[in-house]
């Protein structure tokens, strides 16, 4: 059996990763690289794409050379599966290049989620429609291959790991995880029971040079957010991902201790509507302290996507920027730059706070510079509150010390050469596109 790293072995983001036999080829992911390859201080925007073919696309090092993998190029031999461990932009961003012929193998959630987001955002993912959906640790044989996939703690929706087995060989892919969020109990239930007989372990370190930071769990950010929010008279504003499904769950929690309501925008409750969870915080599930805000600038993206009755159905819920004055000093309230009129059409109370629930390095960046200007001109506060998606050190080397790999191999990582102080000789650090023989 043969691995190659096509990307992830320096870099956070843009990963893939190809297991061979001489007789089954397997993908895994294929995300959008973070950094631009030809200068890695630039961040890669999505618009520098648009209209490039997949030979220009190939040349411009954004997609890696994998034979046999993408649409409109020559009569190579298709790959047999593309597999796909969730649904985040690192991960899936460059499917749509991918060969529509090919059978893609994702979790449900990651299904579910990437549907909801499609319809929402636009076509990223591609019109795949040979799709097989995973299940939990329920193994599918692809050619002379059989893959088993593990749920793991993650904050993308429905994250899965695989392991793959081949010629009486196994390698386990990590796939991006944590022990600290809301299903660390997937965490543990793996490391308690691991698989046996791991000759090679592919394992994320995205924390990796950041090691002597401790994080929050999900459950301690909660009552931070809490506490907080009671020195604070106004409005309690926050900024998060509406596909983050934890940390929505941690404000709602949050809202809920500090007797506020939580107020989500159209583009979160629909995501949270789509994943079909009872358990999820939504008025439609029977949570009579969430509403919705009717923002103008959601709704019109609504009704241009033909979406309209996916900000219908939330009207006996609906609460309007203008409504939000009565409301607003007892609810979180979900933020956008791109709503600001609106907010300040309503007035906003002295003493408003932000919470800012995204990577801290996002707040240096441009893109925030409207939301600071906000910041100032109301004199709201802003409280950074956020924790990793990713493992801290300690958890990583639980993680390998469970799993007990022959080899260890760094991937999704920008100091591969720092795992073998922590992790020992057994460590392997492969160039992007080096071949590995089992
Ligand atoms: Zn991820």
């Amino acid at each position: 059996m043969n691995l190659i790293i096509h990307r992830g072995t320096h870099e956070i983001g843009g990963t893939c990763v190809e297991i061979a036999t001489d007789e089954t080829r397997i993908i895994i992911d294929l995300g959008m690289p973070l950094a631009d390859p030809r200068d890695k201080k630039k961040r890669l925007k999505e618009f520098s794409l648009t209209g490039k073919t997949v030979p220009e696309l190939i040349r411009d090092g954004i997609l890696p050379r994998v034979p046999g993998l993408y649409r409109s190029v020559g009569e190579e031999k298709a790959v047999d599966a593309v597999l796909l461990s969730h649904p985040h932009q690192d991960h899936y961003g460059l499917f749509k290049y991918i060969r529509e012929d090919i059978r893609i193998y994702l979790g449900e959630d990651t299904d579910l989620m990437l549907r909801a987001s499609e319809a929402l955002l636009g076509d990223r993912f591609g019109r795949h429609e040979d799709k097989v959906l995973m299940r939990d640790r329920e193994r599918v044989s692809i050619g002379d291959m059989n893959v088993t996939p593990f749920l793991t703690d993650h904050s993308g929706y429905g994250a899965l790991a695989f392991l793959v087995e081949a010629e009486g060989k196994k390698v386990f892919y990590s796939g991006d995880f944590r022990g600290h969020g809301r299903k660390k109990v997937l965490f543990e239930e793996l490391l308690s029971n691991p698989p046996s007989g791991v000759n090679v372990l592919m394992m994320e370190g995205t924390m990796m040079g950041r090691e002597s930071e401790t994080l929050q769990a999900e459950e301690d950010l909660e009552i931070e957010i809490a506490s907080t929010a009671r020195v604070y008279d106004g409005m309690k504003l926050f900024i998060c991902s509406g596909q983050n499904v934890d940390r929505l769950v941690t404000f709602y929690r949050a809202a809920k201790r500090a007797g506020a309501i939580l107020v989500l925008d159209l583009y979160a409750a629909n995501i949270l509507q789509e994943l079909g969870r009872k358990s999820l915080p939504l008025p439609t599930n029977g949570f009579k302290d969430v509403r919705i805000l009717f923002t103008k600038q959601l709704m019109k993206r609504l009704l241009e996507r033909n979406l309209k009755h996916w900000y219908e159905r939330w009207r006996p819920y609906e609460i309007s920027p203008q409504a939000l004055q009565r409301v607003g000093k007892k609810a979180f309230v979900m933020f956008r730059d791109s709503s600001v009129h609106e907010f300040e059409a309503t007035g906003i109370p002295k003493g408003s706070v932000l919470f800012y629930s995204l990577w801290s390095q996002y707040t240096l960046e441009p893109s925030f510079e409207k939301t600071q200007a906000f910041l100032e001109r109301h004199e709201i506060g802003l409280k950074e509150m956020h924790t990793s998606g990713h493992a801290v050190l300690p958890d990583l080397k639980r993680f390998a010390e469970s799993l007990d790999p022959e080899v260890l191999i760094p991937i999704h990582t920008e100091y591969p050469e720092k795992y073998r102080e922590h992790f020992g000789n057994r460590v392997r650090c492969l160039k992007d596109g080096e071949c590995f023989e089992l």
